[in-house]
């Protein structure tokens, strides 16, 4: 369906009556992650979204971290965040913008709300303080601060702000409604003594905001016309409000909550993504079986097949969990319309041509579909390489079953002969260590001589011209479907083969070229890209994936 056939979401919906109400002239959205953890795919929805409505509308959408919690952020994750947006094809209006640039400003705005009344010093303890909150059935009660001076509010957060106080003797609350059915508004927190250096402002502050203080009024700065975020901040939405309306903000931004994106067989939680790096589950933020963006990217995933998922996603105002398969279909699809094609053997054994002259150099398509991208050349000699599993000495096999080597029959190479198998060699174990086999003449690109009919065309690379080649085979990180569902503990449902290593692969002579990340089709196996990490002289692929959804359910 082309973009313009697509039904408009909910969001869509409101963008185009704000914009023809003339509530709203230019859409501005932002995307706002915590700096504490790598992007998985879940924020690529996000990202895609909120990049993809400003692009839609002829607006501009921000880049914003949302640094507010200064002992779980880091600077390695503001890199990459910003690596991996760009990567996917984004790019943020102006500057990278920071919570703690506004830092100055939300404590004039703190300080103007206990001028106007509507907020103190609170000095109750966690015990108190939740005793006083009441229940989801039950109010609150009033804070025995509740009603202190302005003045002296306003001294107590000075002296929070100077380091004078212990982190946890006080806080400063908004003075809402202890009574109120939603919990958000029962006098919420503002800011919390934290004496924790921060990864932008050092040791500046003793005070942080908490989320509900800061993120609205981020918003109203930066004249953000459409503030989007998942659903579980609903609830919040009415304080979201509150301080827009009880303060002299620039702009009255609003929220707007969508269902999150959750895929079965992973996890999509930057503290849980983190356990997994922490233990030595996985080989980094970046392993290719992590749902991260820098993991998806390893693993071969192009930015496009991304985006392309991203968009075939509903925009909701429901949860929902989205089958792996779905995000599968837009690997492949694009990968099939795009990757070169190669040949590598996963498994190799040796075979030799009785009858081949002298070597030669035959050709292939790049890409079957795109005769732009030209040939690519395959050397061939008189010793070649095929998969173990290609060969077999059953000759009882039926045709229809093994459409490949048997002894005494033929087979076509892609892109070569037609060649038929005559002996097979074992060592002592009874392994086969090599097969002795014949060319057909003249059968490159023609059809065999009556009588002679190949099973099949298997795949194969040139001994005498090839390279040697590790291959990592990926699966699923998890074998449950809901890993972390209910009371389950995902680290109990890591399925332990979701990495396997071949070694001693061997690949056709061209891959000695291959380019980190950028995938080739391995004919008859697979997607598969050079790994990124520096292996030294050693060729390292990934597998982005095999060519047919081969899942057991
Ligand atoms: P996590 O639990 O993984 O830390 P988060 O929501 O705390 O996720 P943030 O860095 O705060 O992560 O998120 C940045 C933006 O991405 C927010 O607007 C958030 O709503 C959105 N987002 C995060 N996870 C998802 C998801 N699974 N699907 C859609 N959007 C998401
Ligand atoms: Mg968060």
């Amino acid at each position: 369906m082309s973009d313009d056939a697509k039904p408009l979401n909910f969001i869509q919906q409101i963008i185009e009556k704000d914009l023809a109400e003339g509530k709203v002239s230019k859409v501005v959205t932002r995307f706002p992650p915590e700096p504490n953890g790598y992007l998985h795919i879940g924020h690529a929805k996000s990202i895609c979204l909120n990049f993809g409505l400003a692009q839609q509308y002829g607006g501009v959408c921000n880049l914003r971290f949302d640094d507010t919690n200064p002992e779980k952020e880091e600077q390695e994750y503001v890199d990459a965040i910003k690596e991996n947006v760009r990567w996917l094809g984004f790019d943020w209006d102006g500057e990278v913008r920071f919570a703690s640039d506004y830092f100055d400003q939300f404590y004039e705005w703190a300080k103007y709300l206990i001028t106007e009344g509507k907020a103190y010093v609170c000095e109750l303890n966690a015990e108190q303080t939740r005793a006083y909150r009441g229940t989801l059935t039950e109010p609150g009660k009033n804070s025995p601060h509740r009603d202190r001076p302005v003045e002296e509010s306003l001294a107590l957060l000075e002296a929070m702000r100077n380091g004078d106080k212990e982190e946890g003797s006080m806080v400063l609350r908004a003075k809402i409604d202890m009574a109120s059915p939603n919990m958000n508004l029962r006098d919420p927190v503002m800011y919390r003594i934290r004496k924790a250096s921060h990864h932008r402002t050092g040791d500046k502050w003793n005070i942080y905001p908490a989320y509900d203080f800061a993120h609205g009024q981020e918003d109203a700065i930066e004249g953000i016309s459409h503030s989007i975020c998942t659903l579980e901040f609903a609830a919040n939405r009415p304080l979201y409000d509150w301080f827009i309306e009880n303060l002299p903000v620039p702009s009255e931004p609003h929220q707007y909550e969508f269902g999150r994106l959750n895929i079965n067989y992973t996890v999509t939680s930057k503290r849980k993504l983190k356990n997994l790096v922490d233990d030595g589950h996985v080989d980094g933020w970046d392993d290719p079986r992590m749902p991260t963006i820098s993991g998806l990217r390893r693993r071969g995933v192009t930015p496009a097949a991304i985006r392309n998922f991203c968009d075939s996603l509903a925009v909701a105002k429901t949860d929902g969990i989205v089958d792996m398969a779905q995000f599968e279909f837009f690997i492949r699809e694009d990968l099939n319309d795009n990757a070169p094609r190669a040949m590598c053997v996963l498994d190799p054994v040796k075979l030799v041509f009785s009858n081949a002259d002298a070597a030669e150099t035959l050709s292939a398509p790049t890409h079957p579909n795109k005769p732009e991208l030209g040939e690519r050349s395959l050397p061939f000699s008189s010793e070649i390489y095929i998969d173990r599993a290609d060969f077999s000495e059953d000759t009882t096999l039926s045709r229809k079953k093994f459409k490949r080597l048997v002894l005494g029959e033929y087979v076509r190479l892609r892109g070569a002969y037609v060649i038929k198998a005559d002996e097979v060699i074992k060592n002592e174990q009874g392994e086969v260590t090599e097969l002795r086999c014949s060319i057909v003449p003249g059968t490159v690109g023609e059809n065999p001589p009556e009588g002679i009919r190949p099973r099949g065309v298997i795949h194969w690379v040139d001994a005498n011209d090839c390279i040697d080649c590790e291959v990592r085979l990926y699966d699923r990180l998890f074998n449950e479907a809901a890993p972390d569902s209910g009371d389950k503990n995902y680290l109990d449902h890591i399925n332990p083969d979701s990495l396997k290593v071949l070694t001693g692969c061997k690949g056709e002579a061209g891959l000695k070229a291959a380019v980190a990340e950028h995938t080739y089709q391995f004919e008859r196996e697979g997607y598969f890209c050079r790994d990124s990490k520096d292996h030294g002289d050693k060729l390292v692929f990934n597998r982005t994936i095999g060519l047919k959804d081969n899942w057991k359910k």
